[in-house]
């Protein structure tokens, strides 16, 4: 059996499914899933239920069976796994199941116990040291069983049969409530629940790192806890029980299920009139919000029965704590208390961000829960091993291996020193996990990007991958688009990467696969006046675009304040001015015009993402004429100028700014399939994470085939799953 088999429970299930349909044999594990030796008894009905009734956190791929030599009559073993190779599969983390709830507040040995778990959830890739996965390569190895849970350990007919992590308060992991470097006598979750209560900012320890929480309903909390994480706008995640939830949010039904699943990722769902304080997510259409996914989670949750928000323990850009050490001298000066325990987080991992997009559920960035999970290859790959190092902004790692690609976590920005640190931590860690070798680097086309300059300093042959290119690539890869599959016409609309002919790109229609690409079509480029000032401040894009509109006036009337003529200056003659054809900043250009952000972004993707949130309206796009190759945008400029004058509303404008970008790409694109160029559609780039532009480019492009992002991000997260599939197809050609 093949897929993700492994360190779930499979093998305890295997044999009480053979003793149930009278079957003798062994089951073990072997590098390649789980290997069943099996005689006797229904083997028809054995093999169906294999499929059928597999344990929670398994997902099997393949059931390959055929005959072999296996003595019939001598029960039913589980043995030792075989072979060298067996055991290297890690499972991501998973949420407390249902039987371990109802046991945290039943009346048992583990009531209110806070590190309750078994086979079916509980932390994995979080607390693992090394391979194989067992207890002592845990960070659990220090704390040993009593004797009721060894013999839960060692029962093949219990729950927590093989359950690394399992624990109960007699032998396990301890919680306690620490404020001002001293524990607080007493029952911890009750202290905690009582100072979140009174509005303070509380640091607790969850599965990836920590938090810093507080309670989401009290407004002076949460501008407190924005004033010391210095971070004024960006949403911040919120966590409740679903009763709670429910009162504040109404999530549909796929809204819901994705909220359960085992991953317990935050999911964005619209906010409601007269919920909660508006400075949780300033401007924003959504709020994110997660399901308790630890017993400590719902126990806290359980105390205080409001919403909690949740967000990760860092400082402002760095990445999240996970050290107890780490954190009283990092948050210290954010979190008034601590809640605390003493099980070591191995791993950094961040909570993934996921949505429900009208085309399904959307992976905007991906961490604990999903990692590390693996993903087939299309078909037409070589089973050969690629490590590739993506981009600069929303860092991640992917190997590729086996003929399955690991997409490593979310890692942040490079150029902060700390992230950069965890980057090559997470190399040499994924490296040594999965025991890989190999044969060749990708990476972008960017010279200046920390993570291309890794990628030459290893003394492996080195591919370059352009960056939309690698977008391109790797939204075909997730959709298992064959390496033979044909060309297709790629939408990337996207920020900013550095182009082959040396500007920036980010607005372009290609034409191509994995082997290589044409550039079609791109937006009439722009200069980023101040270079990366243009990415934070909004109204720099709106000048150059007004201007190149023939709108001088009307951007002098919108920015008095700014020094317009300095800007004017340093465009026309090219000074840290480079030209870009970037979507994202054109985005930026149209909230200037509306207002929205027009000084300054305080996170990036704020202008665009309020963009999308006041969007509202239906009817004809703004014009986006293509001639030669150019999405000509001056026409669009002075539709939304135009509008503004004859007083139509603004949220009416967003969305026709909205509708023309998705209308005047997907038309061009379906021209490419339409005369046989191109064989489907795929969107990407971080543009692709606005549902709203999705959802109209989808409907723009009718009933063409169209490939779009789901279990990977659309955005520079995904990029090294599309370099290291670019330079898989290189190998094999080679
Ligand atoms: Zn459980
Ligand atoms: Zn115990
Ligand atoms: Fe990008």
């Amino acid at each position: 059996m093949r897929g993700q088999v492994q360190g779930v429970g499979f093998r305890p299930f295997v044999w009480a499914l053979a003793r149930r349909f009278g079957v003798s044999g062994e089951v073990s594990n072997d590098a390649e899933g789980v290997l069943i030796l099996c005689a006797g008894g229904d083997l028809e009905g054995f093999e169906a239920a294999l499929r059928l009734d597999a344990p929670p956190l398994a997902r099997v791929d393949a059931v390959e069976s055929r005959a072999a030599q296996v003595a019939e009559g001598e029960g039913f073993a589980i043995v030792a796994s075989g072979g060298p190779g067996a055991e290297t599969r890690v499972t991501p983390d998973a949420a407390s199941c249902g039987e371990c709830v109802a046991e945290i507040f039943g009346d048992g040995r583990r009531r209110g116990y806070a590190f309750t778990n078994c086979t079916n959830c509980g932390p994995r890739f979080t607390i693992l040291t090394g391979l194989p996965y067992d207890r002592a390569q845990t960070t659990m190895a220090g704390f040993a069983l009593c004797e009721p849970c060894r013999a839960e350990y060692e029962d093949p007919g219990d729950r927590r049969f093989h359950a690394q992590p399992v624990a109960c308060p007699d032998c396990g992991p301890r919680l306690w409530f620490e404020r001002d470097g001293g524990e607080v006598g007493g029952d911890a979750l009750a202290l905690a629940a009582e100072a979140l209560g009174r509005g303070e900012i509380l640091a607790v320890k969850g599965l990836g790192g920590f938090h810093l929480c507080c309670d989401a309903t009290d407004a002076a909390a949460v501008a407190a806890l924005r004033a010391r994480k210095r971070r004024p706008a960006k949403p911040l995640a919120l966590m409740a029980s679903c009763e709670v939830l429910e009162g504040y949010a109404a999530p549909g039904e796929a809204e819901r299920a994705l909220l359960r699943e085992a991953a317990a990722p935050i999911v964005l769902l619209a906010k409601r009139e007269g919920g909660l304080p508006e400075v949780l997510a300033p401007g924003q259409g959504a709020l994110g919000w997660m399901l308790p996914y630890t017993p400590l989670h719902h126990l806290l949750c359980a105390a205080l029965g409001r919403p909690l928000v949740m967000t990760s323990g860092n400082l402002s850009g760095e990445p999240q704590a996970i050290g107890n050490g780490e954190a009283r001298e990092t948050l210290g000066g954010i979190a008034d208390g601590f809640l605390m325990h003493d099980r070591d987080i191995a791993r950094r991992l961040d909570d993934s961000v996921e949505r429900i997009t009208p085309h399904g559920p959307m992976v905007l960035r991906r961490a604990r829960g999903r990692v590390p999970g693996t993903l087939p290859l299309p078909e037409g790959f070589p089973e050969r091993q690629v490590v590739a190092y993506g981009g600069q902004m929303k860092a991640a790692i992917c190997l590729v291996k086996n003929g399955q690609a690991m997409l490593g976590h979310h890692l942040g920005e490079l150029d902060e020193a700390l992230t950069w640190e965890a980057f090559l931590q997470a190399d040499r860690d994924y490296a040594a996990l999965f025991d890989h070798r190999p044969e060749a680097v990708a990476c972008d086309l960017h010279p200046g990007y920390r993570a291309t300059q890794h990628a030459q300093g290893l003394g492996l042959p080195v591919l370059e991958v352009q960056h939309h290119h690698a977008h391109l690539a790797a939204c075909l890869g997730e959709n298992l688009w064959p390496l033979e599959g044909g060309p297709v016409a790629g939408i990337v609309l996207d920020g900013t990467g550095l182009g082959a002919d040396g500007t920036l790109w980010g607005g372009e229609l290609l034409l191509g696969d994995y082997r290589g690409f044409e550039r079609v079509g791109w937006l009439r480029p722009a200069p980023l006046v101040g270079g990366d000032k243009a990415a934070r401040e909004p109204w720099r894009n709106a000048l150059v675009r007004l201007d190149q509109a023939g709108l001088a006036e009307e951007a002098e009337a919108l920015f008095a304040a700014q020094p317009l003529a300095a800007l004017r200056m340093a465009a026309e003659r090219g000074l840290n001015a480079p030209l870009s054809s970037s979507a994202g900043r054109l985005f930026d250009a149209a909230a200037a015009c509306l207002g929205i952000c027009a000084e300054a972004q305080s996170f990036e993707g704020e202008a665009a993402m309020r963009l999308e949130a006041m969007a509202e309206g239906s009817g004809e796009g703004y014009g986006l004429p293509f001639e030669s190759g150019v999405f000509e945008t001056a026409p669009m400029i002075r539709q939304l100028v135009q509008d503004g004058r004859d007083g139509v509303r603004a949220g009416q404008r967003a969305w026709r700014f909205h509708a023309g970008l998705a209308e005047a790409f997907a038309a061009q694109a379906r021209a490419l399939v339409e005369s046989g160029r191109a064989e489907a559609v795929a969107l990407s780039g971080g543009c692709f994470q606005n549902a709203l532009l999705l959802d109209l480019t989808v409907k723009a492009l009718g009933d063409l085939p169209v490939l779009i992002h789901r279990s990977t991000p659309a955005n520079d997260g995904g990029l090294a799953l599309g370099q290291a599939l670019v330079a898989l197809a290189g190998l094999e050609s080679r």
